[in-house]
């Protein structure tokens, strides 16, 4: 922790000294005390102060939208939706206070409500991917249910998170209700687990760390919503719009140079259709732009690291590389788009989760092999199903185990819709209607009415 790298061109942009644990220890009492003020906010006034830090995003969504251009190497083009993502979704929970009804349930003998109480202090742990939108997901539901938030964000990319804390405070939340606290993984994100005035984890990042981070909260039955590792399938049937499908496949992997819990990096390809939806690939492929971010027509920047970069190349070396594309040479943690094509499902390209701009490549022969091959993994977050008959778009939708399917597009985030893993994937769902229930708990309340 220290020296911020930008990963466009290796130079240094800052430096944010990592906090220790006596200063996360000093943070969560400031948030534990700020909660009994903050949850007696009237719902009304809760939300409009959420609305007043959406609008301070809006007002800075360039500056914001730069600043992660510059620490995470998005595209601008991305990096703007990164920060309108923030506002909409502290919007859309703005809404939330006023409509956190419980229930009249009838029973004999008095009458029976319920409540959802917020849990106090929740500590949100963001990876390096998705640095804004993330903490957003987290922080803007937990916000809105009555909870006070400590944030972690990467070690890598803490810049967007420590600007959206001024932008909370400009626009009025109370001291304490919203601290960011940059630093280490083992350092700060291991003290919000095992700190027993923080009530609630709402991790993102590696399968490997969020089992470490489940099995620390259940020592204080610790509330953990997880969102892991993915390796998504897209599915092509030989019946699907298949110049669409190959034009679209691209974006499904290498949107943010594939650093992406959602990539489609495993495309399954009906055997009928295989060489002729290579041949349509190749040049979508080739014609992806990857250069300087901050270029109005990127559609893709370098990798996060140096490390990282190593990493996702000793993925590629010694397999059956079919096609790239292209990407700029000289400073910068660059890597072209790849595409390998899997000598079968035993490939560790195809099992694993590479977190690049690779996506690899393996034919099927009918639906019963498409589901049995896409839900041979550990994971199941997302994936995508081309196909132009209903039927089987929803058989195959229900079949394979994953949170978050999409047929004839590649569509993964939606504020207005739950969001997250099965298996290996995650625990919990954010976003949609029901985040707001992951940061509460449910109380009931029974009055006796008999005379
Ligand atoms: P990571 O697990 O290494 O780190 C994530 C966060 O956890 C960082 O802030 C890190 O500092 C912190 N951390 C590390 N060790 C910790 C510990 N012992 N205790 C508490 N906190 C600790 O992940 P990463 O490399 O930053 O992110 C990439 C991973 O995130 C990929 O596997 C990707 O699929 C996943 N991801 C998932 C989703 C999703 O919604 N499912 C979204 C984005 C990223």
């Amino acid at each position: 922790m220290g020296e911020v790298i930008s990963p466009v061109d290796g130079a240094g942009i800052g430096v944010v000294p990592g906090c220790s644990v006596d200063d996360v220890d000093a943070a969560v009492s400031r948030a534990a005390a700020a909660f009994e003020t903050w949850r007696h906010v009237a719902p009304g006034d809760r939300g409009r102060l959420l609305r007043r830090f959406a609008a301070q995003v809006d007002a800075h969504l360039e500056e914001l939208a730069l600043l992660e251009v510059r620490n995470a190497g998005h595209t601008i083009g991305n990096a703007r939706w990164e920060a309108g993502n923030v506002r909409d979704v502290l919007d859309y929970y703005a809404g939330a206070p006023e409509r956190l009804t419980g229930h009249q349930i009838p029973v004999p003998g008095g009458l029976d409500v319920t409540f959802h109480e917020p849990l106090g202090v929740v500590g949100v742990i963001v990876p390096w991917n998705f640095p804004m939108p993330i903490a957003g997901w987290g922080f803007a539901p937990a916000l809105a249910a009555g909870n006070t938030v400590v944030l972690k964000p990467a070690e890598l990319t803490p810049l967007t998170a420590l600007r959206l804390a001024d932008l909370a405070r400009d626009a009025g939340l109370p001291d304490g209700v919203f601290t960011v606290l940059p630093g280490r993984g083992s350092v700060v994100g291991e003290r919000f687990v095992t700190h027993p005035a923080v009530r609630k984890i709402c991790f993102t990042g590696s399968t490997e760390v969020g089992t470490r981070i489940m099995a620390g909260c259940a020592a204080q039955v610790k509330r953990v919503t997880l969102e892991l590792g993915g390796k998504s399938a897209n599915i092509v049937f030989a019946d699907a719009d298949l110049e669409k499908a190959a034009a679209t496949a691209p974006y499904a992997v290498f949107d943010n140079a594939g650093q992406d819990c959602c990539a489609r990096s495993r495309i399954l390809v009906q055997r009928r259709v295989y060489d002729r939806f290579l041949e349509l690939l190749e040049p979508a492929v080739r014609a992806f732009r990857v250069e300087n971010p901050a270029r109005e027509s990127a559609e893709m920047g370098p990798l996060i690291s140096a490390a990282h970069r190593d990493r996702v190349a000793g993925y590629v070396d010694g397999a059956d590389v079919a096609f790239t594309g292209s990407c700029p040479d000289g400073p910068g943690f660059w890597y072209a788009p790849t595409v390998l094509l899997a000598g079968s499902p035993a490939d560790r390209h195809w099992r694993e989760e590479v977190f690049g701009p690779v996506v690899s490549v393996l034919p099927f022969d009918d639906e019963a092999d498409a589901i049995r091959l896409a839900n041979d993994t550990e994971y199941g977050l997302s994936g995508s199903i081309w196909t132009r008959d209903v039927g089987r778009a929803v058989r195959v939708a229900r079949a394979v185990e994953s949170g978050n399917l999409s047929v004839n597009s590649h569509s993964s985030v939606r504020y207005w819709t739950p969001f997250g893993g099965m298996k290996r994937s995650g625990l919990g769902r954010e976003l949609g209607p029901d985040a707001l229930h992951a940061f509460t708990d449910v109380k009931n309340v029974f009055i006796g009415t008999e005379e």
